[in-house]
Formats: C-alpha cells, sequence, structure tokens
C-alpha cells in the first residue's frame, strides 16, 4: 500500500479527524509550503475518521526546500507531525542549507 510512500509516525494534531492516538489514520497526506510545512490533510472535526490501519503515509510534498523533497516527493525514512500555532506541520523538515553546509 505505501509504494515507496514514507510513513508517519507520530502525530501531534489531537484534534484533526484522522489522529487516533497520536497516530495518523489518514491513509495518505499532502504537505504544502504553506505556513511553513504545512499538512494540508489536517481536518479539525468533533467526530474521528472510521479508516483503517492506522498508518498514514505523505503522497506529496511541496516543500522544495528541503533536503528530503526529491521533484515533490519525501524521501525521508518516515516523518513526524508537529503542532506549531494553531495548524499541523512537518517536523522532520531540514532545509536544504544545511546538507550543504
Ligand atoms: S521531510 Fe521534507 S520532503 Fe518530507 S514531508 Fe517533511 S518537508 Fe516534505
Amino acid at each position: 500500500m505505501s509504494m515507496g510512500m514514507p510513513n508517519i509516525s507520530s502525530c501531534e494534531n489531537l484534534a484533526c479527524a484522522y489522529n487516533c492516538d497520536n497516530k495518523c489514520n489518514a491513509m495518505t497526506v499532502i504537505v504544502s509550503e504553506n505556513e511553513g510545512t504545512k499538512c494540508d490533510t489536517q481536518f479539525s472535526s468533533a467526530g474521528k475518521a472510521d479508516l483503517l490501519p492506522a498508518v498514514g503515509f505523505v503522497a506529496a510534498c511541496c516543500v522544495t526546500d528541503c533536503r528530503y523533497n526529491n521533484t515533490l516527493k519525501c524521501r525521508a525514512n518516515g516523518i513526524r507531525i508537529v503542532l506549531r500555532s494553531d495548524h499541523a506541520e512537518c517536523g522532520t523538515y531540514l532545509n536544504d542549507k544545511i546538507k550543504m553546509a
């Protein structure tokens, strides 16, 4: 099912409908350049999605200055989603300049 996509090892956004015990239940998510490295799949809701298994994967990522980004695909072994202000972001992001140092 993953087709080489990195998994989401944890997610801090407990308010998201796809979050189940700090795991992402969304199957696949998209990370965008909005507000840093925002998870564009997050969806705040009192109800929870009823999807199994509770493992999410990164389908696509538009953060082109991340060292793990290769032609708009994430090549990390896995990512963590963290809460920053009021939204979820990729906590595994590393600026590409770090790679060049
Ligand atoms: S680690 Fe980098 S390439 Fe992978 S999802 Fe996060 S920001 Fe995108």
